[in-house]
């Protein structure tokens, strides 16, 4: 179902399970063997009592990359203020490694766009992006993470590469579609395609299981920070009902940060892990300012922003402005 365009994160595991036995069968393989929760992928916990204790870990305490932050008023989901405990120190830009995960892989593309465009080719293009910005920067660090492979070995592989590197913190780098009931029928160049119109806008991730969920917490919401302040909203559809099995937690309604506590890269990579919906593509507008490189300054810039913000003493000092 190549064109068959879905949700970018969740949509291709759940569309294999729902499709391929085979899929079935190998991700329960893949299951025996290692810490997969994928019957879990669709479930989330939204109860305050699955959610990690926060700061009692010695790794949380002794942990050197956290600087102060004010949090904005929280949405939905409460959170325990233990999980905003700020810390003093803060990281050396030449030394800190960023991971910047290309959402996705060339074999399994992602989402199409309602122009037949798979997400990959955005993913990549736009961290690409960002890895300049950041390395112009003087973040030396900062690697570019293209994985290869099926969908779901392509997750553990992407954990294992983050984990192997020592990173201090990673970035996923992906771009929106909607679940396929949303979906319509066009033409794009003669070819039959898919588009939705309806939903539009960047979202970011954490998962509350995450090791260290406050520090993930503490980058997003830097990260939506950065993207409101350049005049992007967020994509409000995911805390609606009529997202179904899709819905999640909305942690801050001013900045657009859910949780989404079973994704893979989020809860299993040993250090914070955020990931960015950068845009709709399955939205026709949305779509061609994705595609141009004025977008992809703009998201670029507000990513490494925040990344400074992440590393910088005085801002700790000062709190947001
Ligand atoms: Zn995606």
């Amino acid at each position: 179902m190549k064109h068959n365009a879905y949700i970018c994160v969740l949509g291709g595991i759940a569309a294999g399970f729902r499709s391929r036995r085979r899929t079935i069968i190998a991700a329960m393989a893949a299951m025996a063997v290692l810490p997969i929760d994928a019957s879990d992928a669709g479930r989330l916990a939204h109860t305050a009592k699955s959610a990690p204790r926060h700061g009692k870990s010695p790794k949380h305490v002794s942990s050197p990359k956290r600087p102060t932050v004010k949090l904005a008023a929280l949405g939905p989901v409460a959170l325990h203020p233990s999980a905003l405990k700020p810390a003093a120190t803060t990281c050396d830009p030449s030394k800190f490694r960023i991971v910047l995960d290309v959402g996705h892989t060339a074999e399994s593309e992602g989402a199409i766009s309602a122009r037949n465009v798979a997400e990959f080719v955005f993913n990549l293009r736009l961290a690409q992006r960002i890895e300049e910005k950041l390395k112009g920067e003087g973040f030396a660090e900062t690697r570019l993470l293209v994985t290869e492979g099926k969908a779901r070995p392509s997750l553990v592989k992407r954990v294992a590469a983050a984990n192997n590197l020592h990173a201090d913190l990673f970035l996923s780098i992906h771009h929106d579609a909607v679940p396929n009931s949303f979906l319509e029928n066009w033409e794009f160049e003669g070819r039959k395609s898919h588009f939705s119109d309806r939903f539009s806008g960047y979202s970011v991730f954490v998962s509350r299981n995450n090791p260290d969920f406050e520090t993930s917490l503490l980058f997003a919401e830097l990260v939506g920070k950065e993207m409101k302040a350049n005049g992007l909203q967020y994509a409000q559809q995911y805390s609606q009902a009529i997202m179904g099995r899709y819905q999640h937690p909305l942690l801050n309604k001013e900045t657009g940060v859910y949780s989404y506590d079973k994704l893979i890269v989020l809860k299993s990579t040993r250090m914070p892990a955020v990931l960015l919906e950068a845009g709709s593509i399955i939205n026709r507008d949305e779509e061609l300012k994705m595609d141009s490189p004025e977008r992809r300054d703009i998201i670029s810039s507000g990513v490494t922003a925040a990344v400074k913000e992440f590393c910088d003493p005085r801002w700790a000092i000062l709190g947001p402005p």
